[in-house]
């Protein structure tokens, strides 16, 4: 029967309630924290600072990555900036502002105090990362510089070039480093979580897969922390690299984690065009580039002329027409919305017709090039060593793309899951950023998880397991895990079809994309789930995957990926099909403001949507977390 979930927030005014938590927490002595493990899988912003900030604890902490390296983890890749409420502009921020700002920007679908505590603890995160080393951008005087994104009307993101993820990674990889130097962080790269062990109903463990060896190894501990990233992957072309996946979060799923709004997919308007059918991956034009950057398309339809033929007259600067206030920084779902809108209606650019322009002349007319070089100059490079256009010169072309996930999996205060001893954290889970993320707010989010609230919350779950002792990795619940997870393996393997997973995750890409992406119908999303379902019959009968098991081989490894892919797929289409309404980036045709805007239903849906596995993938249950507004009334989302 479904449920009704509470989030454990606790009481009192929405300024206090961090603090107090913080006050009231258990804590663990220093003596017995060396007797307790901790397992965090990933190693992104999100698990490496985590990881980190335990260990200089002194617990005992378990690092896992796929990649080679902790620091190649996909927050590598972000390039624009982090926010953070400094009001180093005086230009009217607060943290009340940016609570605000996020919360309208998420369309009033995040919790209240989830959202206002992101804010609260952004402050100590540019202090902390400057004393890492971070290179963020400054002024001339050494004032930190900032900059825009969209959905805010201040500048409180920060920036290290088009790197800053990069940057951020470097800082935590460093804290990471320095504790697995001590001995306190024992790191297992290239090792693939293949599920989470349980033991009397408290998530005790994981069951991995050394990608070198393929040899299956049993890990214990006294919790365990997913901090696997995104999985907007699962819309193959995407601004996500092809090793993100929801694998580790789809099988905790399965052992009883509830999944929160997992069809609230961000669809990034800045990315660039798909220009063939053989691309498996979108490049990312940071946002950052909309602080300057002008959009506009021919006004008329199929336009042949370059963009530099075309007068001023003849161009519709879409954006600033329809949100003069906001303009080119209107927030990601509507610029996005409005992106394919001029697409749809015929007046795409680029030879695939899929492309909108992000102009530059005026900018650098006003600024000069050496000032739009010192801003963007590597996202210029990088646009010119894959398009071969020189964007000083001439238009960039840019196309709405999947990018990130504002579902995962279902967490309440303390980013615990529904299972005991299992939290998520980063953009694994689903909280904070509501139905649309604003832009930079991730890296915070990430960031704070990992220095500021796990390590609090995490400790406050641990008072209670210091007289336990270390999990026992022959316990029956690690025979069991580690067979089931062999025998899938060797399932794809001994499938023996003819065709690749890569094939079938570039059908089921586009399924989603057409049916579960920048727009959903009722018609079209029934359509996709029994479109996904012969998808997954096809793929457990046709799949081909060579090698073996017990040895490297990473076509065994997008099997699983996909294979978790084809489950999570349906689950997306049938939250979409279950909210009758939209909200921020879940537009569903039928529910729209005479002018095209996303139309919201509070009455009926103002809760997040938290999904439990019964076993079966196409019976999910819906239980429901009630969003309860105390300190601020909903209002119709405009940005005109
Ligand atoms: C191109 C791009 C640009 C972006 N730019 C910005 C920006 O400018 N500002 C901003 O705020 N946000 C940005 N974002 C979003 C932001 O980068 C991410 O949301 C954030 O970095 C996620 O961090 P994370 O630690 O949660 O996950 P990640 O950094 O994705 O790390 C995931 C970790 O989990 C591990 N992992 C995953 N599955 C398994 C498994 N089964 N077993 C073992 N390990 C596993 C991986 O190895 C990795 O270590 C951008 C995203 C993209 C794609």
């Amino acid at each position: 029967m479904a449920k009704t979930i509470k989030a454990n927030i606790p009481a009192g005014e929405l300024n206090q309630k961090w603090a107090s938590y913080k006050a009231q927490a258990k804590l663990v002595s220093p003596n017995n924290r060396k007797k307790l493990e901790v397992i965090v899988v990933g190693t992104g912003l999100a698990g490496a600072s985590a990881a980190a900030s335990l260990a200089e604890m002194g617990y005992n902490v378990k690092s896992f990555c796929f990649q080679d390296s902790p620091r190649r983890a996909h927050s590598v890749a972000a390039q624009g900036g982090v926010n953070a409420m400094k009001n180093y502009q005086n230009d009217g921020d607060s943290i009340y502002r940016m609570f605000i700002d996020t919360l309208k920007g998420g369309d009033f679908r995040s919790r209240e105090a989830n959202t206002y505590r992101l804010a609260e603890c952004s402050a100590s995160l540019i202090d902390q990362a400057v004393a890492q080393g971070v290179p963020f951008g400054r002024e001339y005087s050494g004032y930190l510089k900032n900059r825009s994104f969209g959905g805010v009307q201040v500048s409180r993101t920060f920036y290290a070039r088009g790197q800053t993820g990069q940057q951020l990674l470097l800082g935590a990889y460093q804290a990471l480093m320095r504790q697995t130097e001590t001995g306190k962080i024992k790191l297992y790269s290239r090792h693939e979580m293949l599920d989470l062990v349980l033991i009397d109903g408290k998530a005790k463990g994981i069951i991995a897969r050394h990608l070198d060896t393929g040899k299956i190894e049993r890990h214990g501990a006294h919790l365990v922390v997913l901090a696997t990233g995104g999985f907007g992957k699962i819309y193959y072309l995407s601004t996500l690299a092809m090793g993100c996946n929801a694998s580790a979060i789809w099988r905790a799923h399965k052992k009883g984690a509830y999944m929160a709004n997992p069809s609230w997919t961000q669809i990034h308007p800045t990315s660039l065009p798909q220009s063939g059918p053989y691309q498996s991956k979108l490049t990312l034009m940071s946002e950052s580039l909309r602080n300057d950057g002008r959009i506009w398309v021919p006004k008329a339809k199929n336009d042949q002329r370059s963009p530099n033929q075309i007068p001023e007259n003849e161009r519709d600067y879409y954006l600033e027409r329809k949100y003069p206030s906001f303009g080119n920084l209107a927030p990601r779902d509507i610029a996005s919305r409005s992106a394919k809108e001029q697409i749809d209606a015929g007046k795409g650019v680029g030879t695939l017709q899929n492309a909108v322009y992000l102009d530059f002349a005026h900018a650098i007319a006003e600024y000069g090039k050496d000032v739009i070089e010192q801003r963007y100059g590597n996202l210029f490079t990088m646009y010119q060593k894959i398009t071969g256009i020189n964007a000083y010169e001439e238009p960039m072309k840019i196309s709405p793309s999947a990018h990130f996930s504002m579902g995962g999996l279902w967490v309440d205060y303390d980013l615990m899951t529904t299972i005991p001893g299992l939290f998520a954290i980063g953009e694994s889970n689903f909280s904070d950023h509501g139905a649309n993320r604003l832009g930079a707010n991730s890296l915070l989010q990430a960031c704070v998880d990992g220095y500021y609230i796990a390590p609090y919350t995490i400790q406050n779950y641990l008072a209670d397991e210091i007289n336990t002792p270390k999990t026992n990795i022959n316990h029956p619940a690690f025979e069991e895990a580690e067979l089931n997870a062999r025998q899938q393996l060797q399932q794809f393997v001994n499938c023996k079809g003819s065709k690749t997973a890569e094939e079938f995750h570039k059908e089921l890409g586009k399924i989603l994309y057409d049916k579960c992406g920048l727009s959903r119908s009722e018609s079209g999303l029934k359509q996709a789930i029994n479109t996904i379902q012969q998808l997954r019959d096809e793929f457990n009968e046709n799949l081909l995957v060579p090698g073996d098991v017990e040895d490297i081989n990473s076509e065994l490894e997008k099997a699983g990926r996909v294979y978790d892919y084809m489950e999570l797929a349906e689950l997306m289409c049938k939250d979409a099909l279950s909210r009758d309404e939209s909200c921020g980036a879940h537009f569903r045709e039928e529910y729209q403001t005479e002018d095209g805007e996303a139309l919201r239903n509070d009455q009926d849906y103002a809760y997040t949507s938290a999904w439990e596995w019964t076993g079966n993938p196409s019976e999910p249950l819906l239980n429901k977390e009630e969003l309860v507004f105390e300190f601020v009334k909903p209002i119709q989302r405009s940005y005109k």
